[in-house]
This record gives structure tokens, sequence and C-alpha cells, in this order.
């Protein structure tokens, strides 16, 4: 997932995975850091869409009903935007 199309689903609000409109709840797949952190790279998708993608790696998913899209700034190591679910269900 490059990050054009990271960019391209959080403005659209489309599941990272199949490309459809996101309902609610929307999922997150992040490591324990990502969790610990509530900022994840991965973008937002359907939980089923996160559940089937999340078996194949050691991830954790969230369900938020909402989400802030973070673009790093100048002063940021990490230059890869984030987003940081803002009502964990
Ligand atoms: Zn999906």
């Amino acid at each position: 997932m490059d990050r054009k199309w990271v960019t391209q689903c959080a403005l659209s609000r489309i599941c990272g995975v199949c490309a459809r409109p996101l309902g609610r709840p929307i999922a997150f797949l992040g490591t324990p850091r990502e969790v610990g952190r509530n900022a994840f790279h991965l973008p937002p998708m359907h939980v089923a869409c996160a559940v089937g993608l999340g078996e194949r790696e050691e991830t954790e998913l969230v369900t938020t009903a909402g989400f802030e899209f973070v673009r790093p700034t100048r002063e940021d190591d990490d230059r890869r935007p984030t987003f940081q679910p803002n009502s964990l269900l």
C-alpha cells in the first residue's frame, strides 16, 4: 500500500483493502506500538477486510466510529501520514 493510495483512502473514506465506501465501525490494523500511540499507518478498512488481512500478520485490530488523518510535519522523523482513531468502539 503506497502513500498515494493511503491518502486517497483517507480523503475518499474508502476501504484500503476493497476500495468500497466505509461505513461504521471503521477498523484499523496496527502493531502494538501503533495501537499504543493511537497512530496507524495502514489505511482504514471494513472490519471484515481487516480481519482477513490481520490473520496474516502480527497485528491488533481496533474499531472506531471516526478518525483523524494526520499529515506529518517537517519536525517528524516519521514522514508518513497517520490515522488517529478518535472514538474507539
Ligand atoms: Zn473493505
